[in-house]
């Protein structure tokens, strides 16, 4: 079973910290097409602060539960917007049931990526279909649990993370049911949601960083 240890998660947050960077304008511009235009800017401030607390981190002395829960409160607490609190989320609950570990194996992985996204369900109550970042996570979770995690992880991630993309562009026809995009009604149509956009690039990096590896 493949394994994945603390430098795995670290690497992947910092490569998070710079695709925000990378990414911050065009997340910005979908944001501005049938929202406030922030998405980006809201995402790049979080990662930026989360990379300060990396760089301060204990490294020796932190589990990966305890990792991302730091990571989790820091977007809670730095980012306005409902998407702090809503990758907050993520983070803080992804590592639920992993506490003292210092090294995962995969399907443990695939595990904390499941609970954080029901933490994003809990705190948002989106469902499939209201064109949020939920239209990526949750069809790409189907498929990732459905692909064989035990011998063929990086194919189960690469389907996952492609189911995820489509997820996304399935947002361009909807009209919004949660956010500040809900109020746009039929004007949202023809436009990608950000967040499911975020989303499946977000979870493109552990896909990259478990390529490097595997
Ligand atoms: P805000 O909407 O407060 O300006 P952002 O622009 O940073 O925050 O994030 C907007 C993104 O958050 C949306 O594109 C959508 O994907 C996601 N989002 C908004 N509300 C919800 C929700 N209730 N559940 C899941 N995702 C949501
Ligand atoms: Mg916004």
């Amino acid at each position: 079973m493949l394994m994945l240890d603390k430098q795995f998660f670290l690497d992947s947050l910092r490569d998070m910290a710079q695709l925000a960077e990378e990414q911050r304008n065009h997340w910005t511009k979908l944001d501005s097409e049938i929202g406030d235009g922030d998405h980006g800017i809201n995402l790049s401030i979080g990662f930026r602060a989360v990379t300060k607390q990396l760089d301060a981190l204990d490294i020796e002395s932190t589990d990966i539960a305890g990792l991302y829960k730091k990571v989790g409160m820091t977007l809670l607490s730095k980012v306005g917007g409902a998407s702090g609190p809503l990758y907050g989320s993520f983070f803080m609950k992804a590592g639920t049931n992993i506490a003292g570990l210092h090294e995962i194996n995969f399907r443990q992985f695939c595990e904390m990526i499941q609970e954080g996204v029901d933490a994003i369900v809990f705190r948002g109550k989106a469902q499939i279909g209201d064109k949020t970042m939920l239209d990526a996570f949750l069809p790409g979770l189907e498929v990732l649990f459905q692909s064989d995690l035990e011998n063929e992880p990086v194919a189960a991630f690469e389907a996952f993370v492609a189911r995820m993309k489509q997820g996304s562009d399935e947002t361009i026809p909807l009209i919004c049911k949660k956010g500040r995009a809900m109020r746009l009604g039929e004007r949202a149509i023809g436009h990608r949601d950000p967040g499911s956009e975020s989303a499946w690039m977000f979870m493109n990096v552990y896909l990259e960083q478990l390529k490097k590896r595997f």
